[in-house]
C-alpha cells in the first residue's frame, strides 16, 4: 500500500485549493462550505508514491451528515499515514476545535496554517513556533491560493515518512476530565488497538455510532455508562457540553499570547461594509436580481450576440469550404452531407455558443470565489424559511448553475432525509450551463430585443423551486421539522485569476468535450435519421425516419403550441445532453445552408408565448441521462426515483401549458414581453390561491398549522 496523506479541515478552509497545489490537479474550489462532498484522490507532484486524499470539510469528528461520516470513517478506519490539518488562520479558534480531535488519534498531524496571506495583510501575527510547541505537532504557514508554503509542507511530510512516528503529546484537557479519560481508556484497552485516546474521549461523549462500532459487551458498556454519569455529576452538565467546554478551554490556553490581533477592530472590515448593503433586508433581493440579470446580459446579450454572429459566419464558411474540398476529391454525396450538414451543422450549432458560456462561467466563478454566492444562499434562506424550506437546499442549486450532476451529489450536505430528497428532485430546475445555448438560440430568434428573456429562465427556475417546495412541504411525504440552517459567511475575497481560470476552464472543458463526443455522435445519428426513410433511401426531410418518429409524439405538444415533429425530436435528443436540442434544430432546419435560420426557429412556434413555454419546458423537464442516473443513485430507491421523474414531467408540462394557453388567450397580438410578464403575474395569483387553500385546510387543525402567522382559532 502506498503512503497516504489525508487533508482534513473545516469547510472552506482551503483544502481543495491545497490539494490542487500538492497534486497538480484541478478539483472544484468554491468560496462556500460544502463544495467537496466526496473524497478525491491524487498523488504528490514530486513524489508520485505518496497519495493525497481530499476529504469533505468537517467541524468536528462527531458527524451529522453523510459527507462528514465519509471524512471520519476515512480517518479512523482507514488510518492514513499522515493527516494534514488545514486550519483557516482567520478563524483560528474554531478551526482548532477539529485540530484537537485529530490530535487525539494516533496518526501524525501536520497543521497547515492556511490563509496566512490574509493574516499578514490585516497586520496580525500568529506565533507559529509557539503554536507548534503548544499543540505538539509541526505547524507550517501556507497560502494555498498563492502557492506559499507548499515546499515546507512537503518537507514536513517527508520528515515524518522517514522515521517511525510516536505521538509525543496528546491534547490533554482539564485535570478532572483526564481522570475520567484515562479510566475510559483502560476500560477499552482490550478491544481497541489504535486511537485509544480518541475512542476514550468519544465514549465519554456518549457517541452512539462509535459505541456500536467497537462492539462493547454489556459489562464494559455498563462500566462506561457509570463513568459518563459520574463525569456528568462532577461537572454538573451533560457530557457533550462538558467535552466542548474542556476543549475550548484548552484552545484558549494554547492560544494564549501567540495570536496578536489587530486592536483597531472598531472600524468595519470590508466584508462587513459590503454585507451591510449586499445582505440588507430590503436591498438583498433586488441586488441579487440585478446581479443575475447583469451576468446574463453581459454573457448572452452584449458579448453573446457579437460572438454568435461571428462564429455563425465562420461555421457557414467552414461548411462551404469543406463542401467544395470534398467535391474536388469526388466524395460521395451522402458523406459530404454527413460531414457538412450533420457534423459541422450539428456540432457547429452548439460550438457557436462557447464564447457565451465561457463568459457566463467566468462571471459565475467570480461571484463564487469572491464570496457573493454564499450570500445568495443566506439571502435565499430568509425567503425559503418562510415556506419551511432550508437555505441549505440552495447550495446544491448554486452548484447546479454549472451542472446538475455535482449539484445533486451536493445535496448530501443536508442532514434531514426528507429535505435532501426534495432538494435532489428540485435542483435540476436550476438552469445548468448546457441549457444556456437553448435559451440563447430561442431567445435570440424569437425575442431578439428583450434582454430579460434569458435571465428570466434563472428566476423561473428559482420561482419553480420555491413553489414546488411549498407544495411538497405541505404533503405528508415531505413535511417535517424545520432544519436549522447555520451557514458561515466567508469573507469577501478578491478571487485569484488562477482560481477563476481553473473554475471556468473546468466547466467549459466539459462542454467542449461533450461537443466532441456525445453531440458529435448524436449529430451523425440525427443526420442519418433526418436524411433517410425506413427503407434507407435518401428522401426529403419531412419523409425521413426522424420525422416519422417525431410525428408520433408531436401531438402531445399541440396544447403547448409547439406540436411539430422538429420540436418533439429535439426534446427527445436533449436527454443525451441538453445541447443536443440546439444541434438537432441546427441539422433539421439546415443551419449551414439557410440565411434565415433564426426565422425558421421562430416559425416552429405558434406564437412567442409558445416559444417561451418551450424554453420553460426544457428548463423544468427531467435533466439529461447523466444527471438522471445520479438522481437515481442519490435517491436510493426506485419508488422515489419514479416519483421524481414523474413530478418533473408533470411540472414542466403544466408550466409550458399555462404559459402558452394564458399567454395566447390574453396577449396574442400583444408584445412578446408583455405576455411574459403578465403570465408570471397570473401565475402568482394562481399560486396565491393554492397557498390560501392549503392554509385553510391546515387551519382545520390549528395546533399543527404550519403557518406561524395563523389567526384562525382552533
Ligand atoms: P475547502 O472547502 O476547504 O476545500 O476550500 P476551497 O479549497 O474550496 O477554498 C475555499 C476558498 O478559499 C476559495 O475561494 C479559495 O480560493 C480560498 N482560499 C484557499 N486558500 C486560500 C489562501 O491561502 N488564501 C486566500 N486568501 N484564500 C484562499
Ligand atoms: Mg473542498
Amino acid at each position: 500500500m502506498s503512503f497516504v496523506i489525508a487533508l482534513a479541515g473545516n469547510p472552506n478552509s482551503g483544502k481543495t485549493t491545497l490539494f490542487n497545489e500538492l497534486t497538480g490537479s484541478t478539483q472544484y474550489v468554491g468560496n462556500w462550505p460544502g463544495v467537496t462532498v466526496e473524497k478525491k484522490e491524487g498523488r504528490l507532484t514530486k513524489y508520485r508514491e505518496i497519495a493525497v486524499v481530499d476529504l469533505p470539510g468537517i467541524y468536528s469528528l462527531s458527524p451529522y451528515t453523510p459527507e462528514e461520516i465519509i471524512s471520519r470513517d476515512f480517518i479512523i478506519k482507514q488510518q492514513p499515514d499522515i493527516i494534514i490539518n488545514i486550519i483557516d488562520a482567520t478563524n483560528l479558534e474554531r478551526n482548532l476545535y477539529l485540530t484537537l480531535q485529530l490530535l487525539e488519534t494516533d496518526i501524525p498531524v501536520v497543521a497547515a496554517l492556511n490563509m496566512i496571506d490574509v493574516i499578514k495583510k490585516r497586520g496580525e501575527y500568529i506565533d507559529k513556533d509557539k503554536l507548534s510547541q503548544n499543540l505538539g505537532c509541526p505547524v507550517v504557514e501556507t497560502s494555498a491560493s498563492k502557492g506559499i508554503g507548499i515546499d515546507k509542507l512537503t518537507e514536513e511530510i517527508l520528515k515524518i515518512k522517514a522515521q517511525p512516528f510516536i505521538r509525543k503529546k496528546y491534547a490533554y484537557y482539564d485535570r478532572r476530565f483526564e481522570y475520567f479519560a484515562s479510566d475510559a481508556e483502560k476500560i477499552i484497552s482490550g478491544i481497541v488497538s489504535n486511537n485509544k485516546r480518541w475512542y476514550a474521549v468519544k465514549l465519554l461523549e456518549n457517541d452512539q455510532i462509535v459505541k456500536n462500532s467497537i462492539k462493547l459487551d454489556e459489562c464494559l458498556s455498563a462500566k462506561l455508562m457509570q463513568k459518563v454519569q459520574a463525569l456528568e455529576k462532577q461537572f454538573d452538565d451533560d457530557c457533550d457540553s462538558i467535552i466542548a467546554d474542556v476543549r475550548y478551554n484548552y484552545i484558549a490556553a494554547v492560544l494564549k499570547g501567540i495570536y496578536i490581533k489587530k486592536t483597531d477592530r472598531k472600524a468595519l472590515s470590508v466584508t462587513e461594509k459590503i454585507d451591510r448593503i449586499a445582505t440588507n433586508k430590503w436591498l438583498a433581493l433586488p441586488i441579487f436580481f440585478i446581479v443575475l440579470w447583469a451576468v446574463y446580459y453581459i454573457s448572452v446579450q452584449t458579448v453573446g450576440s457579437f460572438t454568435v454572429n461571428a462564429l455563425d459566419g465562420f461555421f457557414k464558411n467552414f461548411a462551404a469550404a469543406a463542401g467544395s474540398l470534398l467535391n474536388k476529391i469526388n466524395t460521395a454525396n451522402w458523406l459530404k452531407g454527413l460531414i457538412c450538414e450533420g457534423i459541422i451543422g450539428g456540432v457547429g450549432a452548439v460550438l457557436v455558443f462557447v464564447p457565451q458560456l465561457v463568459i457566463l462561467f467566468l462571471l459565475l466563478s467570480f461571484l463564487e470565489d469572491s464570496g457573493y454566492m454564499s450570500r445568495i444562499a443566506f439571502i435565499m434562506d430568509r425567503v425559503f424559511r418562510h415556506f419551511g424550506l432550508s437555505g441549505k437546499s440552495f447550495i446544491p442549486m448554486l452548484i447546479g448553475t454549472g451542472c446538475s450532476v455535482p449539484a445533486i451529489t451536493g445535496a448530501r450536505t443536508i442532514e434531514n432525509k426528507k429535505d435532501r430528497r426534495m432538494t435532489i428532485i428540485l435542483t435540476p430546475f436550476i438552469p445548468c450551463g448546457a441549457k444556456l445555448p437553448i435559451f440563447a438560440l430561442i431567445g435570440g430568434a424569437v425575442f431578439p430585443d428583450y434582454s430579460l428573456v434569458a435571465p428570466s429562465m434563472y428566476f423561473m427556475g428559482i420561482f419553480t423551486v420555491i413553489i414546488c417546495g411549498i407544495m411538497l412541504k405541505n404533503t405528508r411525504m415531505f413535511k417535517g421539522e424545520d432544519a436549522p440552517f447555520v451557514m458561515e459567511l466567508p469573507e469577501y475575497r478578491m478571487p485569484s485569476a488562477k482560481g477563476i481560470f481553473i473554475h471556468m476552464w473546468e466547466r467549459s472543458k466539459d462542454f467542449i468535450i461533450k461537443a466532441g463526443t456525445v453531440i458529435f455522435a448524436a449529430s451523425c445519428i440525427i443526420w442519418v435519421l433526418v436524411k433517410f426513410n425506413w427503407s434507407f433511401e435518401m428522401v426529403q426531410t419531412k419523409h425521413s425516419m426522424l420525422a416519422s418518429i417525431g410525428k408520433i409524439i408531436a401531438p402531445l405538444f399541440l396544447p403547448l403550441g409547439f406540436g411539430n415533429w422538429q420540436c418533439a425530436v429535439a426534446t427527445l435528443t436533449g436527454y443525451a445532453a441538453k445541447e443536443n436540442i440546439v444541434a438537432t434544430l441546427g441539422i433539421v432546419l439546415g443551419h449551414q445552408k439557410e440565411a434565415d435560420f433564426a426565422a425558421k426557429v421562430a416559425a416552429l412556434f405558434d406564437n412567442p408565448a409558445a416559444a417561451y413555454g418551450f424554453m420553460v419546458f426544457v428548463l423544468l423537464a427531467p435533466p439529461c441521462f447523466a444527471a438522471i442516473s445520479v438522481m437515481k443513485r442519490e435517491l436510493g430507491s426506485l419508488k422515489w426515483f419514479t416519483f421524481a421523474i414523474t413530478f418533473q414531467l408533470v411540472i414542466s408540462y403544466t408550466a409550458a401549458f399555462f404559459i402558452y394557453q394564458i399567454g395566447s388567450l390574453f396577449f396574442y397580438g400583444g408584445t412578446a414581453m408583455s405576455s411574459v410578464i403578465l403570465t408570471l403575474l397570473l401565475a402568482l395569483v394562481f399560486i396565491y390561491i393554492i397557498i390560501y387553500m392549503f392554509k385553510n385546510k391546515n387551519c382545520k387543525n390549528c395546533a399543527k398549522c404550519a403557518y406561524k402567522k395563523c389567526t384562525h382559532k382552533s
